[in-house]
């Protein structure tokens, strides 16, 4: 075979990552070879590693191997063979795939190879996500009360159980939590937790290395199956077809199944509708966004984790980032400590502001928060923070906090509510009714307004 004919099958590889995407061709087209091309019969073979490849192949992607490699070879027609290396048949374990058959309906008769498969039989370690470093909050309790009752009655209660929210509020804790509590309380259970992203990419490995069945019996052989992010299964038509197929075998023999993901089922574009809907036939439970004292109470949780503690005014800091991600305000938290170990200092609100500043992303560094405003008013009016947040009633403390609390609205993204807990205000209409006050006054008191333009101007540039 001459150099420049085969040269041509990168060609199609890249023609083909233009037409039908790149991971169709790393799936499919990247595990096949070019072996010859015989301009008498106008033949092309191509050598695929098993038949479920060929068959698949096949099925869609004729007009496309036959239409491009024709004009690569600037021939007006030409045919595709699919062959199977020799070498590769020997290890063959998927069946041949009957004409008009769907591929993955055959996986559960795929026959047993020679050697016995091992399954690996507890794929859950994550041990540092437990119910008991869980902190609950409203926006968590459903999610939370649901998961310590399927974790009770597993397989029986509610299965599926599926577990949607935004990224950094505690989906994949919960879940490790549900594999730790099943796994202290039966030691024979096996557990199996997966990225919905590695179950992609381990089935397409599967399949290109013959290892289906293998693949299939970790998943079929398994009493409790978690499912994390299982949004990364959407568009890929052949992995959710397996899954669907699991999700059966499992759910037939009563074997509990969750899932968590960034939204509803209904919500996860690509999905097929059958997936979605044995998605949704259990119970669905959200995370929403934590309240400024439930952040406060996670981060402290955090801090003792770490085998630290931080004050009340340093969480209350942390909390009051734009944030809503725990993720991201342990990140903090842990950069607050680095910070104060090597500055040899106490992880005080200041070197807790310190920190901050110095923080790579300029745009966090300069997002004013709760505490920044409300000392800064304080010193303003020559009080201080405790007597901000105190109950007392004089005027001049009085006026100070409704300044502080008006600041505090038209600075940051907070909710009122955050905002009255923060001054330990309990009712939110004090805000309300603070904005109003600041509101009229600046009207009728210029100096009042420029006392509040000058307190905002040094904010922001602080
Ligand atoms: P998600 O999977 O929803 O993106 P994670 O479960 O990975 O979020 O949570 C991110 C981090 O925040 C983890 O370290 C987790 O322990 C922590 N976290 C989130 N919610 C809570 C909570 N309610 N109590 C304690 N830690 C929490
Ligand atoms: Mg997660």
């Amino acid at each position: 075979m001459s150099k420049a004919v085969e040269g041509i099958w990168p060609e199609f590889l890249a023609i083909a990552r233009e037409e039908v995407g790149s991971r169709t061709v790393e799936t499919w087209f990247c595990a096949m070879s070019f072996v010859k091309w015989d301009s008498h019969t106008k033949i092309v073979y191509l050598s695929v590693p098993n038949p479920f490849v060929r068959d698949w192949v096949a099925a869609r992607y004729t007009p496309l191997l036959e239409q491009s490699l024709a004009r690569l070879l600037h021939e007006h027609k030409v045919n595709v063979h699919l062959t199977q290396s020799n070498e590769h048949e020997k290890h063959v374990m998927v069946p041949e795939i009957k004409a008009g058959e769907q591929p993955l309906s055959v996986v559960p008769a795929v026959r047993a190879p020679a050697k016995p498969v091992r399954v690996r039989r507890d794929h859950h370690a994550q041990t540092l996500y437990r119910f008991d470093n869980f902190v609950v909050g409203s926006h968590n309790s459903l999610a939370y009360a649901a998961a310590q009752a399927v974790a009770d009655r597993l397989g029986t209660l509610y299965n599926p159980f599926f577990i949607y929210g935004n990224s950094g509020l505690g989906k994949t804790h919960l879940l490790h939590a549900i594999g730790n509590e099943v796994r202290a309380r039966h030691a024979g259970c096996t557990i199996l937790y997966q990225s919905a992203n590695r179950f992609v990419s381990d089935f397409i490995n599967a399949i290109r290395f013959d290892k289906v069945y293998q693949f299939e019996l970790q998943y079929r052989n398994v009493d409790l199956l978690l499912i994390d992010d299982i949004q990364f299964i959407s568009n890929k038509e052949q992995t959710q077809e397996f899954f669907f197929h699991i999700f059966n075998v499992l759910h037939q023999a009563h074997k509990q199944i969750i899932c968590t993901s960034d939204s509803l089922p209904r919500d996860i574009a690509g999905l097929a509708d059958r997936v979605r809907s044995r998605l949704e036939s259990g119970l669905v439970a959200d995370i929403s966004e934590p309240s400024f004292e439930t952040k406060v109470a996670i981060i402290k949780r955090k801090a003792e984790q770490q085998g630290s503690q931080v004050n009340d005014d340093v969480a209350e800091y942390i909390a009051s980032l734009e944030t809503n991600n725990i993720r991201d305000l342990e990140g903090v938290l842990i950069r607050l400590f680095a910070y104060a170990s090597l500055t040899k200092q106490a992880p005080t609100l200041e070197v807790a502001q310190q920190a901050l500043v110095r923080r790579a992303e300029p745009k966090k560094a300069v997002a004013i928060t709760l505490p920044a405003i409300v000392q800064k008013v304080a010193a303003q009016f020559s009080l201080s923070v405790d007597q901000l947040k105190s109950k007392a009633r004089t005027k001049d403390i009085t006026h100070a906090r409704h300044v502080a609390l008006f600041l505090m609205k038209k600075l940051t993204s907070h909710s009122l509510r955050e905002i009255g807990t923060f001054l330990r205000r309990r009712d939110h209409t004090t805000v309300i009714h603070a904005l109003e006050k600041i509101e009229q006054l600046r009207h009728k008191d210029a100096t009042c307004d420029r006392l509040i333009k000058n307190i905002e101007h040094e904010l922001r540039a602080s």
